[in-house]
């Protein structure tokens, strides 16, 4: 199940939501349904691609995983950042998401 970070243009916080489906979060974004921010509960928030997210879908963690090593995944991530180009990753991404859209 996907995670998606959002930052909240209200408040600022920042959260992760998890969707059951990555379609399923594909979907609510372009019926423009964000999910509500949990510290203020404005729907006014923006879904943010952050390297810690991308790299926990590439290694398979689970949300639990994820969250665990939160810190660790941090620094892979400044690790990765340092000689993979942004657009590399990005690519990847989406390259990743089709494959799967077109999977199920
Ligand atoms: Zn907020």
């Amino acid at each position: 199940m996907p995670i998606y970070e959002y930052a909240c243009q209200s408040c600022g916080a920042t959260f992760d939501q998890l969707w059951l489906t990555v379609r399923a979060a594909a979907e609510a974004a372009a019926a423009g349904k964000q999910p509500p921010c949990p510290a203020c509960g404005e729907v006014d928030t923006q879904r943010i691609v952050s390297q810690v997210a991308v790299l926990g879908e590439l290694g398979g963690l689970t949300p639990g995983e994820q969250r665990a090593s939160n810190a660790q995944e941090t620094a892979r991530a400044e690790r990765m950042s340092s000689f993979l180009p942004k657009e590399q990753v990005q690519q990847f991404q989406a390259n990743r998401q089709k494959k799967r859209e077109s999977g199920k």
